[in-house]
């Protein structure tokens, strides 16, 4: 903090207390001494000195007890010699500050009754552009915005702008954030209000632009309202000053923009907003307080460029940015979800086996990457002729000071959903294996791959909030550019999984359900443990715990596994609970480590479907990528149509690729040993975690005993080479019984 802001601020306090002190023995002599004094049509009197110390100011005598109050805040002047004043004796020569300017204010609503208009709206005609104190009706109707959160909070803007083109810009960035913009003081006679009004822009309540008056004193207006809605929907008693500030900390995303010169008074005030936890940030050289510690971040930043004010405010206060309007030709909602795009609308698609199609969500640093950045590099969709398939890279940057790089996998989920939300577009799959299909219709209404980043920028800033501040988007389109990310996100997809590579099932008490798919398959509830991912491969358990921390009410809830049933085949009575509810009573039970009996319920997004093959006494399994015939004689697609709606079917489960070696897979039924057909593509994606599994089951070479389609494509081709190298299924208990 430095020597000089402290030394304007504390001699601002002082100026003011003793102006409205002189302003007080004036009224004194001029009216009685009972004379009602206070804000129009109100039951909180002067509702700073009403909230933060419970005086009651209902006569001008009444206003003696916090003059002297503030009187008494005011600190030892700072000396030449202290180098470093600390924060204390500061704010409290801004409190004191603001308890004169709310008297100072009552003294000019008993002088001149008339200067401000009680309305909601200005009276332009008439000149008067001032609304002063929000009286009750109008706070009781704009004050539950800041409740229910239609309105996160307030912009209080002091001074005036270089010309009205940079209030009009500023103002209207704020707007679009929902925020309420409050305006108050002037810079050598100009205001912002007025240079809204000449820029053309309609100020009062109606558009949020509340103008409550000229001067630096009209600022109080603003935190009276903040401390009324406190009062009033946050239950905070009056004089509880500690939780009137915390409330207002935590809860009102409040902050002040100082335009023009910052004289004492103004240091005061800001000096005083500070104790509300309402940072100042400046368009001049004035001194900062940048050290953190009541405010969420800095207290006071100077400098700040015009262009920058409104998204430096925004990060300062650790205020989250709402996108109200998604903005894409196309229809978007959760009712498109589950729509398809059959092959005769089809435009075009990328992914689903002809092309690759790769998703990554990565954190990066906030000075990184531009909030709401969308690029396409490489063809978009009006440059490629109909009936194409190509290859796309989804790459999304998300900075946050909150974010953290476990909450990647979980913003990257989420991609499937949201690109379903548009209308005419199918989204499939997740990681590498997406699939996007776009219809004719899409097309036709001038749906762009653009709109894919402008549908993920706007939905991470409104179903993420808390660990979302900027999101970039980058769309690949180019071969060689979706082989990079592609080979990229692999690397990240093995660190993902290999997190839970150490624990067991046994070590938690708590598993975590995931009911993301229930849009497409109603009935179905994944429940991931640490040794059974979820079939998408997307979540694990860590991922399913970050979701919950970030969502506590989201799709992934803790379960509480309670006892045990079965240990071989993986039942836990807690978890039964929960999914007959999750199911609305469809599926009572299930079993985590056996596809034969009541295995879980399977949903389409499964990266692999494992099926029983009787005549070899054991099992197979396919991944999405393989599009040829398997020895259960059904491909894949078959297999997920069959059975991707959200039933448990005996006898098929679906599961992710990183499941097939993790130390549970299939125990109830024998476990990795009866794995005896795997397509040769998946087979080499996870050699070495067969050959690390097969070691531990006795097998070094189960890799080399599991047949692929180089080998059969049905049981009786595979049979004799299983016979040959003596897998170990063969010698294992009958698999039916
Ligand atoms: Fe969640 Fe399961 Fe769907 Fe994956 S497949 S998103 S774990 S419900
Ligand atoms: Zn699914």
């Amino acid at each position: 903090m430095s020597r000089l802001v402290a030394f304007a601020a504390i001699q601002g306090g002082y100026n003011i207390v003793s102006k409205v002190e002189g302003m007080y023995k004036k009224a004194l002599a001029t009216y009685n001494a009972d004379t009602k004094v206070g804000f129009p049509n109100t039951a909180y009197y002067l509702p700073v000195i009403y909230s933060l110390l419970g005086m009651k100011v209902e006569t001008l005598e009444d206003m003696k007890k916090p003059l002297d109050f503030a009187r008494g805040l005011l600190p030892p002047h700072v000396k030449g010699s202290h180098h470093l004043p600390y924060l204390g004796p500061l704010l409290d020569a801004g409190m004191a500050a603001l308890f004169a300017f709310e008297i100072q204010e009552a003294i000019r609503y008993l002088n001149e009754p008339d200067f401000y208009l009680h309305s909601e709206d200005i009276d332009q005609d008439a000149g008067k552009i001032w609304l002063g104190a929000a009286d009750d009706t109008v706070f009781r109707k704009r004050g539950v915005e800041f409740v229910d959160g239609s309105a996160p909070g307030f912009a209080a803007i002091v001074g005036a702008a270089p010309n009205p083109e940079i209030a009009k810009l500023i103002v209207e960035e704020y707007q679009k954030r929902s925020l309420y913009i409050f305006l108050a003081a002037n810079q050598n006679g100009t205001t912002v209000a007025e240079q809204l009004l000449e820029a053309g822009v309609q100020i009062g309540w109606n558009t949020r632009i509340v103008p409550f008056g000229p001067d630096i004193s009209s600022a109080i207006f603003a935190l009276g309202f903040a401390n009324r809605a406190a009062m009033a929907f946050g239950g905070i008693k009056p004089g509880d000053y500690k939780r009137m500030l915390l409330y207002n900390k935590d809860r009102v995303f409040a902050f002040v923009n100082a335009l023009g010169e910052v004289n004492a008074e103004w240091a005061a005030a800001a000096a005083g907003c500070v104790n509300w936890g309402f940072p100042t940030l400046s368009d001049t050289d004035i001194p900062e307080i940048l050290p953190t510690g009541i405010c969420t971040y800095e207290h006071v930043v100077a400098n700040v460029p015009h262009d920058e004010m409104v998204q430096r405010s925004v990060e300062v206060r650790g205020l989250k940015v709402t996108v109200s309007k998604i903005d894409i030709p196309c229809s978007f909602g959760p009712a498109y979800e589950g729509e398809r795009v059959r092959g005769a609308d089809l435009y075009c698609q990328m992914g689903g086996g002809k092309s690759t199609a790769t998703e990554l969500v990565k954190m990066a640093e906030m000075n990184e990457i531009e909030d709401g950045k969308v690029e396409v590099i490489g063809p978009d969709i009006k440059d490629i002729k109909p009936g194409t398939s190509f290859s796309l890279g989804i790459y999304v940057q998300i900075a946050g000071r909150e974010f953290q790089t476990d909450f990647e996998p979980i913003l990257e989920r989420q991609i499937h959903h949201l690109v379903n939300y548009i209308q005419s577009v199918m989204h499939i799959g997740q990681r590498d294996i997406a699939w996007v299909r776009v219809s004719k219709a899409a097309v036709e209404k001038g749906f762009s791959l653009k709109d894919i980043g402008v549908v993920l920028h706007a939905k991470f800033h409104q179903d993420f909030q808390k660990i979302v501040d900027k999101v970039q988007v980058t769309l690949y389109t180019k071969q060689e550019d979706v082989d990079k990310l592609t080979k990229r996100a692999r690397e990240e997809y093995r660190t993902r999984d290999e997190r839970v590579e150490k624990m067991t099932d046994e070590s938690v008490e708590t598993y975590y359900s995931c009911t993301l798919c229930q849009s497409f398959a109603p009935n179905h509830v994944c429940t991931v443990s640490p040794e059974r991912t979820g079939l998408c491969g997307a979540y694990n358990w860590m991922d399913c715990k970050a979701s919950f921390e970030i969502n506590p009410t989201g799709p992934n809830q803790p379960i509480e596994k309670g006892e045990c049933l079965d240990p071989v085949l993986g039942q836990w009575k807690g978890v039964n609970d929960f999914i007959f509810k999750a199911s609305r009573g469809a599926v009572t039970h299930y079993n985590f480590y056996s596809m034969i009996k009541d295995p879980m319920t399977t949903c389409g997004c499964c990266e692999a479907i494992a099926a029983t093959l009787p005549t070899c006494n054991g099992v197979m399994t396919v991944h999405r990528d393989y599009s040829g015939e398997t020895p259960c004689g059904m491909k894949f697609t078959t297999l997920a149509g069959v059975m991707g709606g959200g039933a448990s079917s005996p006898g098929f489960v679906g599961h992710s690729k990183f499941n097939i070696t993790q130390g549970k897979f299939l125990k109830g039924d024998g476990g990795l040993l009866r794995m005896v057909w795997m397509p040769k593509s998946l087979k080499e994606e996870i050699k070495d975690r067969i050959i690390k599994r097969g070691t531990a089951l006795g097998y070094p070479n189960l890799y080399d005993m599991i047949a692929d389609e180089t080998v059969g494509i049905t049981e009786e081709e595979i049979m004799p080479f299983l016979q040959k190298v003596g897998h170990p299924a063969l010698t294992m208990p009958s698999l039916l019984e």
